[in-house]
This record gives structure tokens, sequence and C-alpha cells, in this order.
């Protein structure tokens, strides 16, 4: 709550409601400025492959350096994105720094990586979406096969509902679709299963009693399976401890993501992981090495 009323807010003189609203129409002018310059950056996480141990996709995320929206948590700022119909603008500029940045690493002689894009309903929802993707896969020389849309549960269901066939029509370009959180959304197991989705990504929350709870090993092991049953890939993210990877490993789990690894890295930093480090889960000892 102290977060949400920012800096600059004279308590003592000020009520704080009217200091809130008045700190929130300041943000606002922020992200509509920064929106109009698009002056963001992308990080970038690593996500591993349980079996292998290598690198096989980079997931792009937003920051916004120089800015004093920085001090929030960019989950929120999303959220306030989405509220003022900003979210479309700021995703047409991610999807396409992300193509460029896979086309720099492809450049730089990094192999077979994709690469992860968060996206939502209302960005999926523009009537120009398919076009100006693809007119950026070309500009860029990628196929939706090098790219990951991740979008929660939600969102997926919020996207499909408003116009029913946009995922189909990704999927069946190749484009692989994750849901993004999963475990925390509220919609049914059968609603799931039709929507087109490649992956899940199980929300970090099911880490966090991982492996000394029995409960939340039962049912993180459920949800692997069941996802494996349904043909999905499932990654676990926001692995942070040594015990959490081994677990996950145990249950089969397809890939995995986490301060354990990696956090995420500023571009620079992520060239060198993908030049050097290509098999940090064999360097962890918890996959089988891999010969060759
Ligand atoms: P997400 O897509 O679920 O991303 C995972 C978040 O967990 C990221 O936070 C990441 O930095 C953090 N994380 C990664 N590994 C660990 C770990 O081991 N432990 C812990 N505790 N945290 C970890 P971040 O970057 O602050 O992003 C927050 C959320 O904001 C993202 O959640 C995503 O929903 C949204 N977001 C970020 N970038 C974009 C974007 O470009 N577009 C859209 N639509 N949403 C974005
Ligand atoms: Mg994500
Ligand atoms: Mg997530
Ligand atoms: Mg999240």
């Amino acid at each position: 709550q102290a977060k949400a009323e920012g800096r600059n807010c004279f308590h003592y003189f000020t009520p704080a409601l009217d200091c809130a609203a008045h700190q929130r129409n300041s943000d606002l002018a922020e992200l509509r400025r920064i929106t109009r310059e698009k002056s963001f950056a992308l990080v970038y996480q690593p996500i591993v492959d349980m079996r292998s141990g290598s690198t096989i996709a980079m997931e792009a995320l937003l920051r916004l350096p120089n800015s004093p929206l920085a001090a929030y948590p960019v989950n929120e700022v999303i959220e306030l994105a989405k509220e003022k119909g900003l979210i479309a603008d700021i995703g047409k500029w991610v999807f396409s720094e992300s193509c460029r940045q896979l086309h720099r690493w492809r450049s730089a002689g990094i192999g077979q990586i994709n690469i992860a894009i968060n996206t939502c309903a209302p960005e999926l929802l523009r009537p120009d979406y398919l076009s100006a993707i693809a007119t950026n896969l070309e500009q860029f020389s990628l196929a939706p096969a090098d790219i990951a849309l991740e979008l929660t549960e939600h969102e997926a269901i919020e996207a499909d509902r408003s116009r029913s066939g946009v995922l189909e029509s990704l999927r069946s370009q190749g484009f692989s679709i994750v849901l993004d959180d999963f475990g925390t959304g509220y919609s049914s197991l059968s609603y799931l299963r039709s929507l087109p989705v490649t992956s899940l990504k199980l929300d970090q929350s099911f880490l966090h009693e991982i492996p000394h709870h029995p409960d939340a090993n039962a049912v993180t092991r459920a949800v692997v399976a069941l996802a494996h049953e349904l043909r999905l890939n499932v990654t676990a993210e926001g692995v942070e401890r040594i015990e959490q990877a081994k677990f996950l490993l145990d249950v089969d789990c397809t890939a995995f993501q986490g301060y354990l690894l990696a956090g995420p890295l500023e571009a620079d930093a992520a060239l060198e992981w993908l030049s050097q480090v290509r098999q940090p889960a064999a360097l962890l000892d918890i996959a089988p090495r891999v010969d060759g």
C-alpha cells in the first residue's frame, strides 16, 4: 500500500486518498510518455530442458529503465497499462524487440534457441495483430516455431471468447502457446482442454513447499502427470533451490527456470550465457550429462 502511494506524498498535509489519486495520475502520465517514446528494455531469462540440461529458450521480460515507474513491480505496471488501454502498444514493441533480439543471437552463431514472449488478451485482440507479427517474423527471418507466446489462463480464455479462433490460428501457424502461472486460475480442466495450448508453466507458488511438504509434492506430481496425459510440455518457473530441481526432474517435468540457474539477464549477459553456459543443469549435476 505504501508502495502504491509512491514518492513525494506529503502525508501530514494531504489526505492519503488524494495523494494516491495524484500519484496514480502522474504514474499514468509517465506510462503514456514512455509508451509513446518506446522507452522500454527487455531482459532475458533462460529456460532449460530438464533432461538434456541445455537452454531451450529465453523468456523476454519487460523493464522500464530510466523511469520512476521502475520502482514498481513490472506486473503492476502491466496491470495499469491494461486498464488504460496501453498494453497493446507496449506488447507490439515487446514482440518486435524480442524478434530483433533472437535474430541478433542467430546472427552471432547461437544455434537453435526459442524466445518466449509474454502477451495478453488485449494484444491478441488487436485487429492488426496477426499481420503485425507476420511482418516482424519476415523482417527478422524467423518462423512461428521460434516463438512461444506465454499468457495466463485468464488471458487465454478472454482472448478465446472475444475472438474465437485467434489462438487456434496462432497454434496452427506453429507458435507454441504456453499457459503461464498455471494453477492459479479457476477454469475447469475441460475448458482448458479445449484451448489449443502446447505447454503449461507451473506457477512459482507450487514450488515454495517442495520437496518438504507431501501435499505440495502430490499436487505438483499430479499436475505434471496431467500435462503429459494431455501431451503438453510442462515448465516450472521460480526454481530457487537444488532440491526443487531434483524433485522436478524426478516427477518428469519438461523444463525449468529460476534463480537457481539464472535470473533475468540483460542482453549482453544473455549472449554470454548462450555462448558459454550451454548445459547449466548438467553443471549443477542434476540432469544426466549428455555426451557429445
Ligand atoms: P511471469 O511471466 O510469470 O514471469 C516470471 C516472473 O518471476 C518474472 O518477474 C521473473 O523475473 C520472476 N522470477 C524468475 N525466476 C524467479 C525465481 O527463481 N524466484 C522468484 N521469486 N521470481 C523469479 P517480472 O520480470 O517482474 O515479471 C512479472 C510479470 O509481469 C511476468 O510474470 C508477466 O506476467 C508480466 N510481464 C513481464 N514482461 C511482460 C511483457 O513484456 N508483456 C506482458 N504482457 N507481461 C509481462
Ligand atoms: Mg511468463
Ligand atoms: Mg509465470
Ligand atoms: Mg506471473
